[in-house]
């Protein structure tokens, strides 16, 4: 038997008689681009994270360089961000002209250490972007005391933690805004790309709608130089039938990953910890091993596909050689990026399935 590193085949089977039906209506009208159904998602998934506002853009990185956009970041700005996540989060940075203040991440929740970010704060930060990395968010309280204390706004990339929750309020919605990403993989992902920022702010979301939307007011009429970063009808079809289904996959991730803790810490196996005050999504399930090369090859050779999630933390990635940054900088990121192996786990995975992945980890160790 082999596993996959992610199989969403009995997912798609459960939601294709109402993406079915949903993309005929699609059809039927022509409403390809901003049709009734991207309104009907973008207010289904708005409740769902308990904020007045979701707009559907393009795709993660969209989302987050609007939203930076709209709260007027650009050239002679600073943003702070962690360097362990995935490259996407600095890049929308760099679009925006703003420069990059990357910040060491918690060893215990791999999340941005505010002690850390307290330190590189300066009168030209304006934005600090908690990144809720595999699916548990960061720790909203001290980030956003450090944030109210210099004028800084949050915004969070919650592109990996769909549905997670921070003493009950779900990520995207603590910060000014909370950005997503519907990548097929992750937590609620479409069939194809698709992203949306959610807030509470109604200038945020004025500025969002016309960025989206080649920055105009009327449909000839443009107050800015925007973009076109809009979710496909089609899409918001396939994530309003998924959305139904959310809570549901992320308890069967979470019950995964329960089994996950108790097979492996008996093999002697560090498994992700959860903070108290917080419920994890499990979109990554990430343990840490020391010969990582030797175990990924030990579980490939048993048919089990296993990533790092992510090899190269980001001060150290070439494309980041301008931010002057070097090895040493950030000593927790880089060791955990050197020890990091993310397993399979989906919500329909079997127990079967889950007892081969753990009984090819043990031999492989
Ligand atoms: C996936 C992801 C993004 C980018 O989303 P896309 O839809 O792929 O553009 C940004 N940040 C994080 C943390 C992600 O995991």
């Amino acid at each position: 038997m082999s596993v996959q590193f992610i199989d969403f085949s009995r997912q798609n089977e459960v939601i294709k008689p109402e993406v079915d039906a949903g993309w005929a209506a699609v059809i039927a009208k022509s409403a390809f681009i901003m049709g009734p159904q991207v309104k009907v998602f973008e207010e289904e998934f708005a409740r769902y994270c308990g904020v007045k506002y979701a707009l559907g853009v393009n795709s993660g990185t969209d989302a987050l360089y609007l939203a930076l956009s709209a709260l007027g970041i650009g050239p002679g700005d600073e943003v702070v961000l962690p360097t362990h996540t995935f490259i996407a989060t600095a890049l929308c940075v760099s679009y925006t002209g703003a420069a990059v203040k990357f910040v060491d991440v918690e060893e215990v929740t791999y999340n941005i250490d505010p002690v850390e970010l307290a330190r590189v704060v300066t009168k030209k930060t304006k934005a600090i972007i908690p990144v809720h990395l595999y699916g548990q968010m960061a720790n909203m309280d001290e980030i956003k005391a450090i944030a109210d204390k210099n004028g800084i706004a949050i915004l969070e990339d919650a592109c990996q933690a769909h549905g997670a929750r921070y003493k009950g309020v779900r990520s995207g919605a603590v910060g000014n805004a909370g950005c997503f990403s519907f990548y097929p993989t992750k937590g609620l992902g479409g069939w194809g790309d698709g992203g949306a920022v959610i807030t509470n702010d109604d200038k945020i979301k004025h500025m969002v709608e016309m960025l989206r939307d080649y920055g105009r007011i009327d449909r000839y009429c443009h107050k800015m130089k925007g973009f076109n970063s809009r979710l496909d009808t089609m899409q918001a079809v396939v994530l309003s039938a998924k959305l139904k289904h959310l809570d549901e996959w992320n308890r069967m991730r979470q019950a995964i990953a329960a089994v996950y803790a108790v097979e492996l810490a008996r093999i002697g196996v560090a498994v992700p910890k959860t903070a108290p005050d917080r419920d994890h999504v499990y979109q990554t399930y990430a343990i840490r091993v020391k010969d990582r090369a030797k175990v990924m090859e030990g579980l490939k050779a048993k048919g089990i596909p296993s990533l790092i999630h992510y090899p190269i933390p980001i001060h150290l990635q070439e494309a980041y050689k301008d931010a002057g940054y070097k090895a040493g900088d950030f000593p927790v990121s880089e060791k955990i990026a050197a020890e990091i192996l993310s397993l399979p786990l989906f919500p329909h995975m079997t127990a079967d399935q889950v007892k081969e992945v753990v009984g090819a980890l043990k031999e492989s160790l």
